[in-house]
């Protein structure tokens, strides 16, 4: 039903070309078979050899029956059929041999190649030819496809789904209700066009859903469509982009048109910040002009529907900032749709959709699961599914039990463990005492996120892990909780020096997080000293190119620049100050903690509570006031 299918042509040179190459193998064939050199070969050449005068003289006994001259070798065959061969030397003829005899009855038969055998003997070349000619033939038409490829760079690689090929329905997209509402409307400007256009209302062109990958936009898309049953057609911004200039441009043209043929129907441009950034300023080289082109030409075909071309462009980004204002204009996608990461009710309800079609066994607590994967997008909780049942799989557990899925979070969120990394005692030993660190200044700090587990198997890069699990989805952090945090990781490297007197490398990602933190606390948030003030420093500069980050300019003096710093170093050495300040005053229960995680390599925060209150604790009770008297 739409252009884009073509039916397989059925290649009539195709068919000439075996025919050429049957016929050449059949013509080797019929010379193999046939020649009469190749049929008496095995006779011939298998015959004793003996000496010229033996034929000679034997001719003159008349002891032969025949005798065959071929180039210099003469064969010579008695009665009884057997052969005997000789060489005579180049240039002796059948007289100089005096086999010549008028009356002497044997047959002296001269076999001249060139002459007598022509046919056979130019055979093989023939069929030689033929089967070179035809490897020729190959290679060029393959040269003459990618060529025809080139000319059909134009062509948009869409593809394209029928409205029965479309089988996503809002149902199979958990949470994200706000940005449903938003396209159930898109939904029914599709069905009912007339109901908008007999009051005079123009049907919005474009769709642009925002938010970071993995959110479900692609699937958002599809559930539209296959809401509003109707074709969808999909391509990738970077797919308009090619090593030619104006090929995506062409590109354009060809989506559209295809597209206008099948209306309703809707196109969907995913990573559209891949063509549609910022034109003019920054920005280098041809691709540049290329993506320009692009741009002007996806504007034009939007511009150019007719008020009743009921076609919906939806485009998918997750850099909205570095978009083309002309893009967002009214007219264009002038809808914005934002999608947010699921909040703990969201992801459960996702982690819902994608057990739909697994086994799980029964009194498996999805709720938990949800809890412990704040910032998970949908992708990654579709994978995690995905990964609990590969440990239910290889565990040979009949259902996904609650277990296969505790070990696909941790896989998930901080990485599968390593057991095969086999640290020395005395690594071990530093490691626990750091984490250990982290977990009881953690605990101590009254702001940060509660302890949730700690563990020393190595898990990717990381030798051990402290994990604090956010009880709710933040969307806004506190000054108090930024100091807390940057004591929590400072609590590491305080454990090691009190602990060893000595300091390790295995702290260096924890300083960077911490210095991360107190820097942007002084040029982001306001919230450093009075003479820095409530001032944002630094100035985000839009990125020169698809893929890198845009940096920051410098738009503040030497003396701030000095302030900054001055605020990051002396909130990092006070931190760090306070956390060896709790590891001292705990100093038995740092070595009790960690002679336990020693032993267990992981360690609950039920364990950790019943060492550290000394009694058995059921959930984090959190010792408020002990926290306050250090706090900032
Ligand atoms: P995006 O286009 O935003 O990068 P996708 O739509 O490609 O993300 O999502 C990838 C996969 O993640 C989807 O195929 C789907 O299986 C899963 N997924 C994402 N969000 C959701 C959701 N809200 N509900 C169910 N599954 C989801
Ligand atoms: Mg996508
Ligand atoms: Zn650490």
């Amino acid at each position: 039903m739409n252009g884009s299918y073509r039916p397989p042509q059925k290649n009539r040179s195709q068919w000439l070309l075996s025919l050429l190459l049957v016929s050449g193998l059949a013509l080797m064939g019929l010379f193999l078979l046939t020649s009469p050199d190749r049929a008496n070969d095995q006779k011939y050449l298998t015959a004793q050899e003996v000496p010229i005068s033996a034929i000679t003289h034997g001719y003159a006994n008349r002891e032969f029956q025949k005798i065959t001259v071929r180039d210099n070798r003469i064969f010579a065959t008695r009665a009884d059929n057997s052969v005997v061969q000789s060489y005579k030397e180049a240039g002796q003829t059948v007289s100089d041999l005096g086999l010549i005899d008028p009356k002497n009855p044997t047959i002296v038969q001269i076999e001249n190649r060139e002459t007598a055998n022509l046919f056979y003997a130019i055979l093989p070349d023939i069929g030689f030819l033929l089967i070179v000619g035809l490897v020729v033939f190959w290679l060029f038409r393959g040269i003459a496809r990618s060529q025809n490829n080139a000319l059909s760079f134009g062509k948009s690689r869409a593809r394209v789904a029928d409205a029965k090929q479309v089988k996503t329905r809002f149902a199979d997209v958990a949470g994200a209700d706000e940005a449903k509402e938003d396209l159930v409307e898109v939904v029914d400007f599709l069905k009912n066009p007339k109901k908008y256009t007999n009051i005079g209302a123009k049907i919005p062109k474009g769709v642009l859903l925002v938010g970071s990958p993995g959110t479900g936009k692609t699937l958002l898309a599809r559930a539209v469509a296959g809401e509003a049953g109707v074709p969808f057609f999909s391509i990738a911004g970077s797919e308009f982009v090619e090593m030619f200039v104006g090929v995506g441009a062409s590109r354009v043209r060809d989506l559209f048109t295809k597209a206008k043929r099948n209306a309703p129907c809707i196109i969907f441009i995913d990573e559209i910040d891949a063509v549609g950034r910022q034109r003019g300023g920054a920005g280098f080289g041809g691709g540049h002009d290329e993506r320009e082109q692009t741009l002007n030409q996806i504007l034009t075909e939007m511009d150019g529907f007719e008020q009743d071309t009921n076609i919906i462009v939806m485009a998918a980004t997750n850099r909205p900032d570095v978009l083309d204002v002309a893009l967002l204009r009214p007219g264009r996608f002038d809808r914005r749709i934002f999608i947010d990461k699921p909040d703990l009710n969201a992801r459960l309800k996702i982690l819902e959709v994608h057990a739909r079609n697994k086994k799980v066994a029964k009194g498996v607590k999805l709720e938990d699961v949800s809890k412990q994967t704040v910032g998970l997008t949908g992708a990654d909780l579709e994978n995690l599914m995905n990964e609990a049942a590969i440990f239910a799989a290889k565990r040979k557990h009949a259902a996904i039990t609650q277990e296969d899925l505790n070990d696909s979070v941790e896989k998930v969120t901080i990485g599968g463990e390593r057991k095969s990394r086999k640290l020395s005692q005395h690594e071990k030993e530093i490691t626990a005492y750091h984490e250990v660190g982290h977990a009881i200044v953690g605990h101590l700090c009254e702001h940060s996120d509660p302890l949730h587990k700690i563990s020393i198997v190595s898990r990717g890069s990381a030798l051990g892990v402290t994990w604090f699990l956010p009880q709710e989805d933040q969307y806004t952090t506190s000054k108090s909780k930024f100091i807390d945090e940057i004591c929590g990781l400072l609590g590491g490297r305080a454990a090691e020096e009190i602990i060893f007197n000595e300091i390790t490398t295995g702290a260096s990602n924890d300083i960077e997080r911490a210095s991360a933190i107190a820097r942007n606390m002084a040029m982001r948030y306001g919230m450093a000293s009075p003479e820095l003030g409530i001032v944002a420093y630094g100035e985000r500069q839009g990125s020169a190119y698809a893929g890198t980050d845009p940096s920051l300019a410098r738009n503040y003096s030497e003396d701030k620049a000095r302030q900054i710093d001055d605020y990051v170093r002396a909130t990092i050495s006070e931190q760090y100050e306070r956390a060896k300040g709790f590891l001292v005053k705990y100093k038995k229960k740092l070595e009790e903690v960690t002679q336990e995680l020693l032993q267990e390599e992981t360690m609950s925060v039920e364990q950790f509570m019943e060492i550290f209150e000394g009694k058995p604790v059921a959930r984090i009770a959190k010792k408020k006031d002990e926290a306050k008297a250090d706090n900032v």
